[in-house]
């Protein structure tokens, strides 16, 4: 795999791509902007050596000094983003900036039994049959996902980041992908760094947590910035996406398909999500494919119920979907 090299891309924005330790994505696009007397960082990637070096490397070859970096925002709480922010930190004295959500959910983050009782429990709730519930729920913390401290400056939607000369990065708050998700603005250009938010060929997965309506929350969140008619959008994986509202119609329009298509299948007998997902998505996913699209497939069964469209019933502690 060969990662695209260092880019000046203008308006005082370069990106360097940092390996991840896992086939898929690749790389996380880690976004540098100079800010006044120095520079901004957004995003990270995880704690290996590999990804360390690429960013190192990255700056000596833009001509960049790290030292001069001031501030790492970090877009959400996934370690593909905020995986080595401890080091970088520690390394380079800067400030360390999230979502004020995201205050409570380092300490899930940090939290690797708590995730596996939650995720044991959604598994016996939404029908994994016992035979394989193991294997979806047996995860270790790896050892490029160090814990990560709580973040020393915390922003709100609304918020400026200063840039200095009268130019910021005004926060959006975008939940859905992660509930402490955040979009960056700048006043200057106009151009949106989205996270995973928007994301060019794959669309995020939206995978529920226990409570709550994620995928309701990341319709709302992608219908914002079309509202808002986003162009030159830099995403957090991948290629440069040059009409961000555009993408945002098409995974929209993506899960306003999926959310009918779920439908159907659910008012037409009794169901649950284990049997839906194994319906809605390809074959021998392996178990963390099979996991993540466990998860989105009971967000798109929750936005349903929440939006009247079939119901939920609870027995026994499993919940079965039906019309
Ligand atoms: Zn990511």
């Amino acid at each position: 795999m060969s990662l695209p090299p260092p880019r000046d891309l203008g308006h005082g924005i370069y990106t360097i791509a940092a390996p991840l330790p896992f086939k898929s994505p690749p790389w996380v696009n880690v976004y540098i902007v100079e800010a006044g007397d120095g520079l901004l960082m957004i995003d990270c990637g995880t704690d290996w050596d590999e990804g360390r070096d690429a960013i190192r490397s990255g700056f000596a070859s833009l001509g960049l000094t790290e030292s001069s970096v001031h501030s790492l925002v970090v877009s959400h709480l996934h370690l593909d983003h905020v995986g080595m922010s401890k080091r970088l930190v520690e390394e380079l004295g800067c400030r360390f900036i999230m979502h004020e959500r995201a205050s409570e959910l380092v300490d899930r983050y940090n939290d690797t039994p708590g995730y596996i009782q939650r995720l044991r429990q959604m598994a016996v709730v939404h029908g994994i049959p016992e035979t394989l519930a193991n294997a979806a729920t047996d995860i270790e913390r790896a050892h490029y996902m160090p814990l990560i401290d709580k973040p020393d400056h915390v922003v709100v939607d609304g918020d400026l980041i200063d840039l200095g000369g009268g130019r910021f990065l005004e926060v959006l708050h975008t939940p859905g992908h992660e509930s402490a998700h955040i979009c960056l603005r700048d006043s200057a250009s106009g151009i949106l760094f989205s996270g995973d938010h928007v994301l060019p060929r794959i669309s995020p997965v939206i995978m529920y947590d226990g409570e709550g309506d994620p995928l309701g929350d990341y319709m709302n969140s992608l219908q914002r910035l079309i509202d808002i008619g986003i162009q030159l959008t830099y995403p957090a994986h991948g290629q440069i996406v040059e009409r961000g509202d555009e993408r945002a119609r098409q995974i929209l329009l993506h899960h306003v398909r999926r959310l009918s298509d779920m439908s159907e299948m659910v008012r037409e007998a009794d169901t649950n999500a284990w049997e839906v997902m194994t319906k809605s998505f390809r074959p021998n996913l392996d178990p963390l494919q099979a996991r993540l699209a466990f998860l989105e497939t009971i967000s798109h069964l929750e936005r349903l119920r929440l939006d009247g469209r079939i119901n939920g019933y609870d027995r026994d502690g499993k919940v079965t979907y039906g019309r």
